[in-house]
C-alpha cells in the first residue's frame, strides 16, 4: 500500500513540473484540511500557490457556465467539500473568505444530528475519516449567511447505486426536506456519496435529478458532464495534497 502511494507521489510529482492548468472550468472536490492535526496555514498555503496559475470562481458561477456550456479561455477553479465535517466551518470557510469566494458543502443530515454512536459509526466505517466531528445545523446555517452553498448528500451518506426505489426517495428527497427545514432556503444542490460513477445508476439519477436542479459526481473529471449530460462531474482533491499534483489533474483538457 505505501509502495503505491510513494510511486503515484512520485509520477505525479515528474507530470505535475510540466503541467499548467488548462482553459477551463474546474470544480474541486474535498473533504477536510488534513486527516491528522489540521491547520488553516495548510489549506492557506495552497490556495496562495494555486492562485498564480488560476482564477477562483463562486461554486454557483462555475455551475452557470457548465450549464450554459461556456467555453472559457483561462482556468477558472471553485471548490466544494463533502461530508460536513467540523472543521468545513472553522477552517476550510475562513480560508477561502481570505481568497474572497466561496464553496458548497454537502451535508449528510443524520450525521449533523447524530448521537455519538452514529457519529463514530460515520466516521470510521463509512466515510472512513475516524476523528472527525460534524458541524453542528448552527455552523451550517452560519456558512449559508456567510455566503457560502449548503448542498445535500444523501441522509446517511447513502450508496446510491441501489434498486430500493423507496429507500432512494428517502435518502435523497427527504434530505432535501430537512437540509430545507433547518437552512429556511431552497436546497438546489446534490452530491451523490462516495461520487465515482458506479456509485449511482440510471434510476438513482432519475430520482436525484427530480429532486434536485443540480447534481455532481466526483468522477469522470475530463468531462464536464456524465449520465447523459444529467450529473457535473467534479475533480477530487484534498487540501494538503501538493500544488504539483493539482498542477497536473488541472491540465486535463476537458470536454462538454
Ligand atoms: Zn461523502
Amino acid at each position: 500500500m505505501w509502495g503505491r502511494k510513494i510511486a503515484r507521489g512520485l509520477i505525479l510529482d515528474v507530470l505535475g513540473s510540466f503541467a499548467e492548468p488548462q482553459a477551463g472550468i474546474h470544480i474541486l472536490n474535498g473533504h477536510r484540511i488534513a486527516l491528522k492535526n489540521p491547520c488553516e496555514e495548510i489549506f492557506h498555503s495552497q490556495l496562495r500557490k494555486l492562485e498564480k496559475l488560476v482564477r477562483f470562481i463562486r461554486f454557483e458561477d462555475a455551475v452557470e457556465l457548465i450549464i450554459s456550456k461556456v467555453v472559457v479561455s483561462e482556468p477558472l477553479v471553485a471548490f466544494s467539500f463533502d461530508d460536513g465535517f467540523e472543521e468545513c466551518h472553522s477552517m476550510i470557510a475562513p480560508v477561502l473568505e481570505d481568497f474572497n469566494i466561496n464553496a458548497a458543502f454537502f451535508i449528510n443530515p443524520n450525521f449533523v444530528s447524530g448521537n455519538r454512536e452514529y457519529i463514530d459509526y460515520f466516521t470510521n466505517n463509512v466515510v472512513k475519516t475516524p476523528g472527525k466531528l460534524p458541524m453542528s445545523w448552527e455552523q451550517i446555517k452560519d456558512l449559508h449567511n456567510r455566503g457560502h452553498v449548503i448542498g445535500a448528500h444523501t441522509l446517511d451518506h447513502y450508496n446510491i447505486n441501489d434498486d430500493n426505489i423507496e429507500e432512494l426517495e428517502h435518502q435523497i428527497g427527504e434530505c432535501r426536506t430537512v437540509v430545507e427545514q433547518h437552512i429556511g432556503v431552497p436546497c438546489d444542490y446534490f452530491a451523490f456519496p462516495f461520487g465515482r460513477l458506479e456509485h449511482a445508476n440510471s434510476h438513482s439519477i432519475d430520482i436525484a435529478v427530480r429532486h434536485y436542479p443540480y447534481v455532481f459526481s466526483q468522477s469522470d473529471y475530463k468531462n464536464y458532464f456524465s449520465f447523459g449530460g444529467r450529473v457535473i462531474n467534479r475533480r477530487h482533491f484534498e487540501p494538503d495534497w501538493p500544488i504539483i499534483h493539482l498542477n497536473y489533474f488541472l491540465n486535463t483538457e476537458k470536454k462538454y
